[in-house]
């Protein structure tokens, strides 16, 4: 297959993920076209482009960005030669991803057949399976019937945790320590599914106490290379959504990290994987390690693996699509080997919550803003401006500080030093809660696992 360069691509999305976009699009000397719904009329994202459309409209703001016809009717008149879809909205819709081949426009990410046999988790349990990779012990389909969920439960024994085989982000979550939570979980966590998901379809796992997160970063080109760029320890979680991630792990020996990277490695191999995606495990106390899920497409903590491979993934999934090898000198990854950890990087999801009202979402205008730099402070802000207007539209992530040094202790006081610099008024956030984390003995241990925050409320002050 020939290499096909692009001139012009579209970020099917908003916020910083769209700029991160650009911004690799940019280097690469490629033109970058956004898109913002009406809601996003003042979004910094539409001026961080070449070009910008105002799409959806009278829609709303979610479904704005959903307009498959719309935002492929635009691309196609723009002469948009390639779709990145980012994270959300998008990024794990196999019908959208078929509409841009329709329309002659490549799809930065996996094909629609990689996306609809790792984007459901109950397929991804089988490919995992196949592929002689550990999952979490549960339902090999999805539960119909109260009377499966109850043999399921007497085979395994409590606790349980409902899962919407749809699911991400959290939602579509409940966990049951008794038969009675167990069937309520069955039927809220369904209508959760099918509300956010547009698929009810749920499944059991066993329900690890205390696990660690632990998921691993790979990249395949259209010609069968596949490498992965290590591990992201993504324990440190609010209500099974991650807050604080780092890379690599801390205290996981070398073993355990082979055998967790080469597992995910099965997994991608036994789907001929392409482009960017996570391969996501947990890992419990005793050090054994079970497939939970994959995600086919980038994610919002990629910023930390970059850090540590000197790598950048949204460019390279950029030129995969355009049908470069891994291998060419465009890229330059020789071998696996060729990947390497160069230190310790840490992200810190800013989000304009408020920790000590339950971290309910707040709103108004940024009246301050003055952001941290320097020495291995990075940032990927999407709304970060004094003026810019937080809305109840869109999720609450106003900005992502990653930091980065020669070891965990530096990478961790490089942290703690740029939040203490952040200054933003006229809108709560949760950044004295994250210095209240970063600082934390357990943390800088290494100690977390994902019961960390809940078992913390000391960290909310
Ligand atoms: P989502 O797609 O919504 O992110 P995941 O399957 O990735 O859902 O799980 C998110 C988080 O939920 C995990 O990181 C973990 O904290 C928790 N979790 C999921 N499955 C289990 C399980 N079987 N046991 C314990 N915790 C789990």
């Amino acid at each position: 297959m020939a290499v096909k360069k692009f001139k012009k691509i579209m970020a099917a999305n908003r916020g910083e993920i769209a700029i991160r976009i650009f911004r690799a699009c940019t280097e690469l000397g490629i033109k970058t076209v956004a898109i913002y719904s009406e809601e996003d009329k003042i979004s910094l994202h539409r001026y961080k482009a070449d070009e910008a459309y105002l799409i959806g409209k009278g829609k709303g703001p979610i479904d704005a960005y959903l307009s498959i016809d719309e935002i492929i009717d635009l691309a196609r008149k723009k002469e948009v030669d390639a779709i990145h879809p980012g994270y959300g909205f998008l990024s794990e819709n196999a019908e959208f991803a078929e509409a841009c081949e329709r329309a002659g426009i490549a799809f930065i990410g996996p094909t629609p057949e990689i996306q609809r046999r790792l984007g459901d988790k109950v397929s991804a349990r089988h490919v995992a399976i196949e592929a002689g990779v550990p999952v979490v012990p549960g339902t090999a389909d999805p539960v119909t019937t109260e009377e499966e969920a109850l043999l399921f439960a007497k085979e395994s024994g409590y606790p349980i945790i409902v899962k919407a085989a749809a699911g991400g982000g959290g939602r579509g979550m409940r966990v049951a320590r008794n038969q009675k939570e167990l069937l309520e979980g069955l039927k809220s966590a369904a209508s959760e599914a099918k509300a956010a998901f547009g698929n009810p379809s749920v499944f059991l796992e066993k329900y690890l106490e205390k696990p660690k997160h632990i998921e691993v970063q790979i990249l395949g080109d259209q010609h069968g290379n596949i490498f992965h760029f290590f591990e992201r320890d993504c324990s440190i979680q609010r209500r099974h959504q991650k807050v604080i991630e780092i890379a690599p792990s801390l205290g996981l020996d070398e073993k355990t990290r082979h055998a967790i990277c080469d597992s995910a490695m099965k997994i991608a191999r036994a789907v001929d994987y392409i482009n960017a995606g996570t391969v996501e495990f947990l890992l419990d106390q005793n050090g054994d390690f079970y497939f939970i899920e994959t995600n086919p497409r980038i994610q919002v903590e990629h910023t930390v693996t970059e850090m540590v491979t000197a790598r950048n993934l949204v460019q390279m999934q950029i030129q995969v699509a355009q049908g470069y090898k891994l291998t060419d000198p465009e890229i330059g990854i020789a071998n696996q080997e060729d990947i390497e950890l160069r230190g310790y990087a840490i992200q810190c999801r800013v989000t304009t919550e408020d920790p000590q009202n339950g971290f309910a979402p707040d709103f108004g205008t940024i009246k301050v803003y003055r952001t941290a730099a320097g020495f291995g402070v990075r940032l990927d802000a999407g709304q970060g401006y004094a003026g810019a207007q937080i809305t109840p539209y869109y999720d609450s992530m106003l900005t992502k500080i990653t930091a980065f040094g020669r070891s965990f202790p530096d990478a961790a006081r490089t942290m703690d030093r740029a939040l203490q610099e952040f200054r933003i008024r006229g809108v709560k956030t949760n950044i004295g809660f994250l210095e209240n984390v970063i600082t934390h003995p357990l943390f800088l241990e290494g100690k977390c696992d994902t019961s960390f925050i809940d078992n913390h409320p000391e960290l909310f002050q």
